[in-house]
């Protein structure tokens, strides 16, 4: 698979790359034999960076990771976790917590450190904070070896861009807003790329709206977005084939963003999902569909304080 430098960090991530929120059970129910299948499939087509939290399953996402894992070579693939969100409503960005919460990660995930520490969607706290306390301190866990490289998460770009604004950062991670329906974070790439600071797009079928089953019951999207994807869905039903594939391969075209993170449990979506962005996307279905989408483009949703919207 198509690799593409992060940053300046030196990486080279694939195109594609393997979420793990799904190993949690945060969409539906999951077989952990069938999600520990679906990590080694993903790295055995070449996906070679895997997203985690300890916040997805409350731990269990990265519990189950750890064991698919297991056996696996270290230098064969590149790990990202996160600090400071442990439930929905849980956050604590302290120097102390995400400290703490680092060393429980590297015990769940059976490694002496990962490659990215991620502050988790910043905008639920004081992004003041998260710059004067949370970022230094995952920065002496770099000098003691536990994590390579340091990056933030969050839906609302002015959130991201506050952060990489007034401190050094290796990585952001953006969710939904680089996908068929929302192309928002196109507005922050001249920021990152004068700064070089690598772009990890999540969520290319937008939390499951660009899917045929359609967005989980706790999806933020209100009902004219979720209309307009079931509409955009129901299109490519017609024409014989599946959203999912053309919402794959949008995302992964963009040249600047180094990694996309598509998330599943299932070994059957993410073989499908790495051979669809081998393949020419159909031009003519990628038009009809964005045409669908025109009303709802670019339309998101808040998240967390106002204050970081
Ligand atoms: P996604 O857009 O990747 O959609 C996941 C859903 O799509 C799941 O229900 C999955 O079963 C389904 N799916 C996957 N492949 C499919 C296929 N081929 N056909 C049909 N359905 C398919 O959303 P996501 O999982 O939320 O995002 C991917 C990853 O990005 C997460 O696992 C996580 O690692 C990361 N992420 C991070 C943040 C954050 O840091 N705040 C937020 C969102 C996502």
């Amino acid at each position: 698979m198509l690799r593409r430098p992060l940053g300046k960090t030196g990486l080279q991530v694939s195109v594609l790359s393997y979420g793990a929120s799904s190993l949690g059970a945060v969409f539906h129910a999951v077989n952990e034999d069938d999600g520990i299948r679906a990590v080694h499939t993903a790295l055995d087509l070449g996906i070679n960076f895997i997203d985690v939290s300890p916040f997805y399953g409350l731990t269990k996402a990265e519990t189950v990771l750890g064991k698919a894992l297991k056996g696996v070579a270290r230098d064969r693939y590149i790990l990202a976790t996160k600090a400071g969100r442990y439930g929905a409503d849980a956050f604590d960005f302290s120097a102390r917590r995400v400290t703490k919460s680092v060393d429980e990660s590297l015990a769940r995930l059976g490694v002496d450190h990962v490659d990215l520490i991620q502050c988790h969607d910043i905008e639920f706290g004081d992004l003041k904070q998260v710059v004067d306390e949370t970022i230094p301190a995952l920065r002496r866990l770099r000098e003691a070896g536990k994590v390579k490289f340091i990056g933030v998460t969050g839906l609302p770009l002015p959130a991201l861009q506050y952060v990489v604004e007034r401190t050094h950062v290796d990585t952001i991670l953006s969710y939904c807003r680089y996908s068929l329906n929302d192309t928002g974070l196109e507005s922050l790439l001249p920021l990152l790329r004068q700064k070089n600071v690598g772009v990890i797009n999540a969520s290319p079928l937008s939390m499951g709206l660009l899917t045929d089953r359609g967005a989980p019951d706790w999806h933020p999207a209100g009902p004219e977005i979720r209309a307009a994807c079931a509409a955009a869905a129901e299109l490519c039903r017609h024409r014989g084939t599946d959203i999912a594939k053309l919402a794959v391969q949008y995302s992964v075209a963009c040249p600047e963003i180094a990694t996309t993170l598509v998330g599943t449990a299932s070994p059957e979506y993410i073989r499908n999902n790495i051979q669809w962005c081998e393949q020419p996307m159909d031009g003519d279905l990628l038009h009809d569909v964005l045409e669908i989408l025109k009303p709802i483009a670019n339309k998101t949703w808040p998240s967390g304080r106002p204050e970081n919207n």
